[in-house]
């Protein structure tokens, strides 16, 4: 509306902000932007900027490579670390197609595609709280990032003022500049892992948060010569990178997965959404764990999961359910890890749930004990399936699944895919370091 647009153009002056980046995300969540000098914000926010889409990876072939972009007036943040001088601020959109048609390639238009599904169904809101954890690493001499930390802090651990902690608290403070409301971030199980965890909001902004989140912690770590990553499996042998999302469905004011008469308090919906993220787990996990690495961290041990099921109490399952009840009551799904894409990822999970919903599906019985040390046997007598071991496994799962793959729509859905198989191929024909040590003298 002209009344967000004029509110933008007066907080831009205000900043005396002198450029902007025009932000969006290809399919594979990787941030993309075009930087304009401020004097062209009255155009960009009539979405009257162009950019040649074809150079992006899985957008469009060259003979339709014309692309517009819209921005979000609600998305309009100021970068705190940038000079007085010559403030940058960014604004998240939409791509659209020259005669102003959403593209069909765009990851957060496919989310808003799902929302208006829910919202259809009478659920005003997907509220979503993402867990990220990332490892701090040092930088050589070169300043190449390098996996080493000197760090031996663990899990919740205070420690005395080191690089990573005070790096950390930097990322707070930014993130707080930012608009981000922060409810905790505390030191991780692995030396070097840190967590910073965000107050839960509606997916689209959420999806947006994530994606300025990854951007600020990259950009702060750089400033004190670390490294940080997101990637999911760093270092074999200790834990992994996730990002867990909590989710739940709201009509109105009111959480629709608490119910204080339901079996646990949770109600009706809750369980057919729970089982709908467990039918469509396997094709899900292409979107959620979307690299090659993502399946090393999905290993027994380090409290990421590696089987199908649910428990309102241990960490070892897919699903957990918090104890928080009322307006916190939510689903935890713990599959997902940091390299996917944000807006993609809650694409997914949505339609599983609300596939779920549809068909009232209920979720086989809890499992209320570590699935790490239970037999095959005793897997098997429960029901308890696995997920994908790697990512051909995945993308497998994902070319048998037409309801996620509808959540995607034919434009991405290709693309990825053709994307992921090749990257999936590339790994396979490598020869690891792992096969010369175990191979290279015995045969
Ligand atoms: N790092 C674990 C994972 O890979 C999660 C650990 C935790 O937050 N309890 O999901
Ligand atoms: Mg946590
Ligand atoms: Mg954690
Ligand atoms: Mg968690």
């Amino acid at each position: 509306t002209s009344a967000e647009k004029s509110f933008v153009l007066e907080q831009a002056r205000e900043h005396q902000v002198k450029f902007v980046r025009l932000q969006f995300s290809d399919i594979f969540g990787i941030p993309k932007n075009v930087s304009i000098p401020v004097e062209q914000l009255p155009k960009a926010l009539d979405g009257d900027i162009a950019f040649d889409g074809s150079s992006i990876d899985g957008f469009v072939r060259i003979e339709e490579s014309d692309m517009m972009l819209k921005p979000d007036p609600s998305t309009f943040t100021v970068f705190p670390w940038t000079p007085k001088e010559s403030k940058v601020a960014r604004l998240i959109c939409d791509v659209a197609l020259p005669d102003g048609q959403p593209f069909m390639g765009c990851p957060r238009t496919a989310l808003r595609r799902v929302l208006a599904e829910a919202d259809e169904l009478g659920y005003s809101a997907f509220n979503v709280g993402p867990e990220a954890e990332f490892f701090l690493f040092h930088v050589d001499e070169d300043g190449k990032p390098t996996t080493i930390t000197h760090d031996k802090a663990g899990y919740f651990d205070l420690t005395p003022v080191d690089l990573g902690e005070s790096a950390r608290r930097e990322m707070v403070l930014t993130l707080e500049a930012m608009g981000f409301e922060i409810e905790a971030s505390h030191h991780e199980l692995a030396p070097g892992q840190h967590e910073i965890d965000f107050k839960y909001d509606h997916a689209l902004a959420v999806a947006d948060k994530v994606m300025t989140f990854k951007f600020v912690v990259r950009t702060i770590a750089q400033r004190h010569g670390l490294h940080a990553t997101f990637m999911p499996k760093p270092i074999f042998g200790i834990a992994g990178s996730g990002m867990h999302m909590n989710q739940s469905l709201f009509k109105g004011n009111q959480n629709v997965f608490f119910d204080p008469q339901g079996e646990r308090q949770l109600s009706k919906e809750a369980y057919h959404y729970i089982a709908g993220l467990m039918e469509h787990v396997k094709a899900m996990t292409a979107i959620t764990n979307p690299i090659v690495n993502s399946y090393k961290r999905l290993v027994s041990g380090f409290e990421a999961p590696v089987y199908v099921a649910w428990s309102a109490q241990n960490r070892s399952p897919l699903i957990r359910i918090p104890a928080k009840r009322g307006l916190s009551t939510r689903v935890e799904l713990r599959n997902p890890d940091p390299s996917c894409n944000p807006y993609l990822a809650l694409t997914v999970a949505l339609k599983a749930g609300l596939d779920g919903i549809k068909r009232e599906l209920m979720p086989p019985p809890a499992v209320d004990r570590n699935i790490y040390t239970m037999t095959e046997a005793e897997r098997a007598e429960q029901s308890i399936g696995e997920l994908p071991m790697n990512l051909q496994e995945a993308l497998e799962a994902l070319q048998k699944d037409s309801v996620i793959q509808e959540a995607l729509g034919p434009h991405i859905y290709e693309r990825y895919m053709d994307a992921k198989l090749k990257e999936w191929d590339a790994y396979r024909i490598q020869v690891h370091q792992w096969e010369i040590d175990q191979y290279l003298t015995r045969y």
